[in-house]
């Protein structure tokens, strides 16, 4: 499903199968879950993709050594610079992202450098883990972030909120979801994966909180977070694109409140994200679409009326 130009629907069409080169495998593709980011690349909200281009960055497939394997949105660094070689190779300015600087998952086959790719547990079928691959990653890089919260709030819950809420009640924290006003669905699928409380994003918590993450890509949402944790608490930004937010009061800030934003992953959060789950089972709530229908996935994660992840498989 190829991307020829931003603003236009993926278009169904045969691409030439390349080989892999030096370093590359090439990976049948099982099951590709949908992203956010994968919206906002197809919008035009983000600069300068590789174009034309296929899409997708949580991709679980087997290689042609029959190899389970996760590909995920990093997908190239350049292992020199100073981000590279002080642990945070997510910030390199030079990396290459799956389904955006690199050809991604919405085919039937991609290639990617072996030493970004995952293998993924026995114990997730390809549907299963696709959705770990970002949602999952870089919202446990986003949790990690918000460090040893007891109560924390979720603003936007999809795809990353449903993992994240398992980990955080397996944690021993609360979770409080917060999702468009009136949006009754969304609410009963926070309670349904661990939320203690769910309710629009214009109401109060019942208590302040600890730090809260924004999963959503609107912008208001970032002062009303920062209006629900107490002194002292972190507001992480988890998305890759957001609405500009609305100037705010300083005490909103005050307070040794803290307001941070993450961005991409490292390979060490997705072992570890790994490692967390050799004891923790993750059950994510998935429409599955054919990859023919990959638009069609897009528009319903675009209007909200999607509940949970969407998966191409
Ligand atoms: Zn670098
Ligand atoms: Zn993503």
């Amino acid at each position: 499903m190829l991307l020829r130009r931003p603003r236009q629907p993926l278009e169904l069409t045969e691409v030439e199968l390349r080989e892999p080169g030096p370093g590359e495998v090439r990976v049948k593709v099982e099951c590709c879950a949908v992203c956010r980011t994968d919206l906002h690349v197809v919008d035009g909200e983000l600069p300068d993709p590789t174009l034309p281009l296929i899409i997708g960055h949580q991709i679980v497939g087997t290689d042609d050594h029959g190899r389970r394997l996760g590909i995920p949105w990093l997908g190239w660094t350049c292992g020199v610079c100073g981000y590279c070689t002080s642990g945070r190779e997510n910030l390199c300015d030079r990396a290459r992202f799956t389904g955006y600087t690199l050809d991604g998952g919405y085919a039937e086959y991609a290639i990617a450098d072996e030493r970004f790719c995952f293998e993924i547990p026995e114990s997730y079928t390809a549907e299963e883990a696709a959705p770990l691959l970002c949602a999952g990653l870089i919202g446990y890089r986003a949790y990690r972030m918000a460090g040893d919260a007891r109560r924390i709030g979720f603003c936007g819950f999809g795809s990353s909120a449903q993992i994240l809420a398992q980990i955080a009640k397996a944690d021993g924290r609360e979770v409080f979801a917060f999702t468009r006003d009136g949006d009754v669905a969304a609410q009963e699928f926070a309670r349904r994966k661990g939320a203690i409380w769910a309710g629009g994003s214009g109401e109060a918590p019942p208590e302040p909180l600890d730090a809260a993450i924004v999963f959503a890509a609107a912008g208001e949402l970032v002062p009303a977070a920062l209006r629900h944790v107490g002194k002292g608490g972190s507001v992480v930004c988890a998305g890759i694109h957001m609405s500009d937010i609305p100037s705010f009061p300083y005490a909103l800030l005050w307070g040794e409140r803290v307001l941070r934003s993450v961005a991409n992953l490292t390979r060490a959060d997705g072992l570890a994200l790994f490692e967390r789950l050799k004891t923790l089972r993750i059950e994510t709530e998935r429409t599955r679409y054919p990859l023919e229908r990959a638009n069609d996935a897009l528009a319903a994660l675009r209007s909200g009326e999607l509940v949970g992840t969407a998966v191409l498989a």
